[in-house]
């Protein structure tokens, strides 16, 4: 069931960290009436959660706009921020979104080599309207996205650098994010538990145990990219399966309905997670809403716990029928 989007505004951005998968050779922002038409068919869609996201979204200019219709819509509206945009726009902006998150790499030398010098102090700057604009709204965070390995940011210092930060302010976060597709060495994932195990941080240990099973399983895929999520691109795109390793786009002129009943859109639910490509993926962006919607499945449908108990019981005869006949130790699939 579709409940999610990655609403694209631009693939403009003043930033230049390393990891970035996002930025374009043909950088450009959304048309204005576009936006807001793709946030009023989501609504319609039933979408419930619309990520603003770019580039840096604080470059489209209408982005106040589009979050009070997402809001109207009473969609939970997320925007994940960084660079000077924040001073100069955050007083019109961080008041709107459900979620407020602001993009961190570390200490301010750590943040300034990879972003821009001068960046972390406009992250400073945010919190502080964060703090007056959004009394008693939910906390906003700062995303902490830790790289593995040599010249990566995981280490200690770095962490605790990120979590003095947050608690000079109140009602802030830190969420720790493993990166996409990272490899981390049984040191690094120590460090990370214990990170996550720290007041004010949330962080997922079933991301950590996602990656370290190797991710997606192209041939039983966990992703269900397609079916929960919409990836819009700035130029009013659906594009399938995912943003990231797009194999079509369908133009959103003719209204998002269209586009999500189009015949590659429904040729995309068949092959999504399937691909060579999906081999080991693990964006987040889309593996989140796949584990949301497999847990209502299970509270929908709670037969499927009866299957998962009754294959219990059968592998259990097997087992106690093969001590006897000897023939059935290893025939289940799972062993
Ligand atoms: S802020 Fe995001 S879009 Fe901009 S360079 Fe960094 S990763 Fe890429
Ligand atoms: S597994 Fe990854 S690449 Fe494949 S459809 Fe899902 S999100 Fe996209």
């Amino acid at each position: 069931m579709l409940h999610s989007c990655q609403l694209y505004l631009t693939t403009l951005c003043d930033a230049s960290c390393e990891m970035c998968l996002v930025k374009s050779p043909k950088p450009g922002t959304a048309n204005h009436d576009a936006v807001m038409r793709n946030v009023q068919g989501l609504a319609r869609a039933g979408v419930r959660y619309v990520d603003l996201t770019g580039g840096n979204p604080l470059m489209f200019e209408g982005l106040p706009e589009a979050i009070r219709l997402a809001n109207q819509f009473g969609m939970i509206s997320s925007l994940t921020v960084s660079g000077p945009l924040i001073s100069r726009r955050g007083e019109d902006i961080f008041g709107l979104p459900s979620q407020l998150q602001f993009s961190i790499d570390g200490t301010p030398a750590f943040h300034d080599a990879n972003r821009g010098a001068g960046f972390y102090q406009h992250i400073v700057n945010g919190l502080e309207m964060a703090a007056t604009l959004r009394p008693g709204r939910k906390p906003a965070k700062l995303i902490f996205t830790t790289l593995p390995g040599h010249g990566g940011n995981i280490n200690i210092e770095t962490f605790r650098s990120v979590l003095a930060l947050a608690r000079r302010f109140p009602n802030t976060l830190v969420s720790v994010n493993p990166v996409f597709g990272g490899q981390y060495s049984p040191e690094e994932e120590r460090l990370l538990r214990w990170f996550g195990r720290q007041a004010y941080v949330q962080m997922s240990r079933g991301k950590l145990r996602f990656l370290r099973q190797g991710g997606n399983n192209a041939k039983n895929p966990f992703c269900r990219a397609t079916s929960t999520s919409a990836a819009i691109t700035a130029d009013s795109k659906l594009r399938l399966p995912c943003y990231h390793r797009a194999q079509c786009e369908v133009p959103l002129e003719e209204g998002l309905a269209n586009a999500l009943a189009s015949p590659e859109r429904r040729e995309a639910l068949k092959y999504q997670g399937r691909l060579p490509c999906c081999e080991g993926c693990s964006i987040w962006c889309y593996m989140m809403p796949s584990i949301a919607s497999l847990h209502a499945l299970r509270f929908a449908f709670p037969y499927q716990q009866m299957m998962v108990a009754g294959q219990g019981i059968r592998d259990s005869l097997l087992r106690f029928c093969g001590q006897y006949w000897g023939s059935f130790p290893n025939c289940h699939p799972m062993k």
